[in-house]
């Protein structure tokens, strides 16, 4: 049985945050001193595979792993074997990950043998002193040894920048030449108001409107209809062959097209990347051996997914839409 929501929307993608805990401290993310959840209360490694298998049963076609940082969760390995299982029998069409890129050259090529295709990989900046700075704690040298790695191994590699003001924005261009000549697509993501940080969001925030305006200074950019899934709609860059993908939470809602809903480590369904409403999946699952009260909880939460976000951010309304930060339930 499809899982439909009361809007009639068919959900088939599950974004699994197989850990809070992070190796970067980005700013727009994350405070600096964070509290994280603890160890024990997370699901293990065989109860995740346990809840992908219960929503891949119910019509889950993508499965995106993602975080914290994915690739820190001790043994990831192993989960992302057990899920690829789903692959070799057809009933997953895709699985794949978003990360920062630390890790990749210890794990790609085994990623790339579990038939992970392609991957995200979130980088804001090209510039290493940026770089240390937007992410307090990151290693430029060691995302772009990451993302040699990811290609050699023949993953599709594509890059997310969160576009922030007086950041990145001007390196933008460079950015996008850049990975247009490594073949790898660039998608640009409006900041979103996700937990406290030490910044100031309002300081942050650049619409894209305002940067898609400023690149067609550049280039010529045509709408396209490609999709992969995600909330991003793209356009064709004339100048670099390549396809650059907009991301706009803010600016232009887009979750009357919603397919998708996410579980953390600790086993909390939220409906929603942008509402406080979730469902506790760890209680069913520990219940009992078998998968109907997990089941039966899931289409329970599923009739509550609610329409869509409320997203603010602007000087008067100076504080997160959610408590959550964006690293428990990952991007
Ligand atoms: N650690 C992995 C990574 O860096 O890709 C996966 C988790 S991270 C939370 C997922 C994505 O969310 C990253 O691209 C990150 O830049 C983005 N992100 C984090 N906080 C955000 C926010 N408040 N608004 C928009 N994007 C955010």
């Amino acid at each position: 049985m499809d899982m439909i929501d009361p809007f009639g929307r068919t959900i088939s993608y599950l974004r699994v945050s197989v850990t809070d805990r992070c190796d970067f401290r980005c700013t727009y993310c994350m405070a600096e001193d964070m509290a994280f959840l603890p160890k024990k209360d997370l699901l293990s490694l065989e109860e995740l595979d346990r809840l992908c298998t219960v929503f891949i049963e119910k019509g889950v076609r993508k499965l995106r792993l993602t975080g914290g940082e994915p690739l820190v969760r001790k043994n990831i390995m192993h989960l992302v074997r057990q899920i690829a299982r789903h692959l070799e029998s057809g009933a997953l069409e895709e699985l794949t990950l978003t990360t920062n890129g630390s890790q990749l050259s210890r794990f790609a090529a085994e990623l790339a043998d579990c038939g992970v295709k392609r991957i995200n990989v979130s980088l804001d900046t090209l510039d290493p002193e940026k770089f240390r700075q937007i992410t307090r704690w990151g290693n430029l040298d060691k995302v772009m040894d990451g993302i040699d790695a990811a290609q050699a191994a023949g993953l599709k590699v594509k890059l997310n920048a969160v576009a922030l003001k007086d950041f990145n924005d001007a390196e933008l261009p460079e950015m996008l030449r850049w990975a247009h000549g490594r073949g790898m697509e660039l998608t640009v993501i409006e900041t979103m108001p996700m937990g406290e940080i030490d910044a100031d969001r309002t300081d942050q925030y650049l619409p894209l409107s305002l940067l898609r305006a400023a690149l067609e200074r550049q280039f010529t950019l045509t709408d396209i209809r490609y999709k992969t899934g995600g909330p991003a709609r793209y356009v064709h860059v004339a100048e670099t062959g390549g396809k650059l993908g907009f991301i706009t939470p803010m600016t232009h809602n887009f979750c009357e097209s919603c397919n998708r809903v996410r579980l953390t480590c600790t086993g909390t369904l939220y409906m929603c990347l942008g509402q406080e409403d979730a469902a506790d999946l760890r209680a069913p699952l520990r219940a009992s051996e078998g998968n109907e009260l997990v089941a039966d909880a899931i289409d329970e939460a599923i009739g509550r997914k609610p329409k869509g976000h409320d997203f603010i951010i602007d000087r008067r309304t100076n504080r997160p839409s959610v408590s959550r930060h964006m690293s428990v339930t990952g991007g």
